[in-house]
This record gives structure tokens, sequence and C-alpha cells, in this order.
């Protein structure tokens, strides 16, 4: 039996705890809401009040935190120095690749192997087992997390070394905000222009301008598979998400000083829509500024 310290039950944290605990692992959970950890309590984590108290003789810990500086704080003044030599780090949070390399150094320093595994799906996703993860580190750490992962979702990539994993998300991301931004405005032109949404969907979803934005999770109500267009964007990944994301992705950028003129008007599209009260809702809600 493994033993695994799992930190943060949020939204996403708690359906994954709950998927290693029917996986049969045995968990041992610690979040800062009392609420978080009676929930965990009721699909079998054992909980305690502190972190150092969850870690102690676990053979894995998984964490799910909100950002950067949680990570950073977490696993630098409560885990490292807490958990034995043998024990495998793995952050599943989505942070920016700096953060993300600069802990695995320390946990490295101290003799322990961590991986980045940063997932693609959101809160259903996590629920029912069916994460991407995307994961950054040495390959024997990766072989390691696997089976703890595949627990968790239904496939599990090794990107790279450490931060690989969080570089792969937020570009996907950054494409993402970018592709579903111009897939609500080619909507928009061709209605303008008098073609009925659905006769444009049909049309293009067969043609070179598809995008997982038009027939995977189309904005227009009414308009390809049930997505969070036809329940008023409710559910789904947050507009706040997706700028989370956005900036991580221009911090990653200016690091490295890459070129990301779509990705940099996106993020002003995404803050403005967030700013205009709309944090809360899909990312597809995005098609309501151009209205
Ligand atoms: P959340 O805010 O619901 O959960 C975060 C949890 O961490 C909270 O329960 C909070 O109490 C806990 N926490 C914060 N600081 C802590 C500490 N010091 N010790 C212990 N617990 C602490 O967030 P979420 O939606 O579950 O997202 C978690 C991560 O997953 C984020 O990095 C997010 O970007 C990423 N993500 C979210 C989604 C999504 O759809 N929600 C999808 C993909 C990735």
């Amino acid at each position: 039996m493994t033993f695994i310290a799992f930190i943060g039950l949020g939204n996403m944290g708690s359906g994954m705890a709950k998927n290693l605990v029917q996986k049969g692992f045995q968990v041992t959970a610690y979040d800062l809401s009392e609420q978080a950890l009676r929930k965990a309590r009721g699909f079998g984590c054992r909980t305690t009040s502190s972190i150092e108290e969850a870690v102690k003789g676990a053979k894995v810990v998984v964490s799910m935190l909100p950002a950067g500086e949680h990570v950073d704080d977490v696993y630098i003044n409560h885990i490292i120095g807490t958990v034995t030599k043998d024990t495998l780090l793995i952050d599943c949070s989505t942070i920016d690749v700096a953060t993300a390399q600069k802990v695995a150094g320390v946990a490295e320093n101290h003799g322990l192997a961590m991986v980045d595994a940063p997932v693609s799906g959101g809160t259903a996703a996590a629920q029912g087992g069916t994460l991407t993860f995307m994961v950054g580190g040495h390959h024997t750490a990766f072989d390691h997390a696997k089976p703890v992962l595949n627990a968790m979702g239904k496939k599990v990539v090794h990107a790279g070394g450490h931060g690989a994993g969080q570089a792969a998300k937020i570009c996907n991301n950054m494409l993402l905000a970018a592709s579903m931004i111009a897939t609500c405005e080619s909507f928009q032109l061709a209605q303008k222009l008098g073609l009925d949404p659905q006769v444009f969907f049909d049309i293009a979803s067969n043609a070179s301008g598809q995008t997982w934005s038009m027939t995977t999770y189309c904005p227009v109500k009414g308009v390809g598979p049930v997505s969070p267009a036809d329940r008023d964007f409710s559910g789904g990944f947050a507009s706040a998400l997706m700028l989370k994301d956005l900036g991580l992705a221009m911090a990653g950028a200016a690091s490295v000083n890459a070129t990301v003129p779509m990705g940099k008007k996106a993020l002003e599209w995404y803050q403005a829509h967030c700013k205009e009260g709309n944090s809360g809702l899909d990312f597809s809600s995005i098609i309501n500024r151009l209205q």
C-alpha cells in the first residue's frame, strides 16, 4: 500500500484525492479549509491539522494549490525539510515555470525527486479521473509518478525536464485562448454577413478553419455538441482561470524573449472581460464582448 499525502483539496484536489482513495491508495490530506477537510474525511481520507503531520511517513506527496506563491511556501517551508529521502514530490498546480524549476531545484538539493504535473481538464475530469497530466522532471521520477497519476487521469505525458509540464500547459492554454477568440469572431462575422450559425458550423468544422473551440466547445448556443454556451456559460473553465494562465504564459514568454502577439491580445481581452464582471463565467463567454 502506497501512503500518499495530498495537500490542497479545492475544486480540483478533492476530486483527485477521492480517485486515489477509490483506487486503493491510503491518503492523508491537509487543506487550510476545515470544510474541505470534512469533505475529504467523507470520502475516506485521513486528515491532519498541519502539512508536516500529513507528509510524515508518506511515500508520495501530491499538491493541488492555487498559485506559485502557495507552492513555494508549502514545499520550501513545510514539506522539503519534513519528508524522508525516498518520498516523491508531485505538484499538480498550474504555476509559472520559474517557480516550478526553483522548488524542484531546492528539493533536489535535499536529495528529493520532484515533478511538476499540471493538468488539462476541469473539475468534471478531476472528479471522473480523466485528467491529462503534463509532467516535467527526470525519467526515473516520471516512471515513479506514473501509477499515481494514472489513478487520477486518462493520459500521462512526459514533457521533459523540470518546468516542462508547466511550459506545455501554458503554451496549450495560450493557444486555446487565442483560438477561442478567433472562433468567436468568425461566428460573429459569419452571422453579420448573413450566414446561419449552424450552416457556418457545418462548413467550417469540416474545413481548414476547424478548431477544438468550435467542434468540441462551440461558443454559440444550440450549435455543435452541448457546451457551456448552452447553459449561459455556467460551469466549464472560468475566465478568471484562463486569465491566470495567460499571465503565466506572458511571464514565460518574457523570460525567454519570445514574441507572442496573439497571446498578448488574448490576455488583454480576458483582462477586460474579467473586469466587466465575467470572471466566473466559462471562458467561451468572451463571445459576448463581440456582440
Ligand atoms: P481552489 O482554490 O478550489 O483550491 C485550492 C485549495 O488549496 C483550497 O482548498 C485552499 O484552501 C488550498 N490551499 C491554499 N493554500 C494552502 C496551504 N498553504 N496549505 C494547504 N492548502 C492550501 O483551486 P482549484 O480550482 O482546485 O485549482 C487548483 C489548481 O489547479 C490551480 O493551480 C488551477 O490553476 C489549476 N487548475 C484548475 C482547473 C479548474 O477547472 N478549476 C483546471 C485546470 C487546472
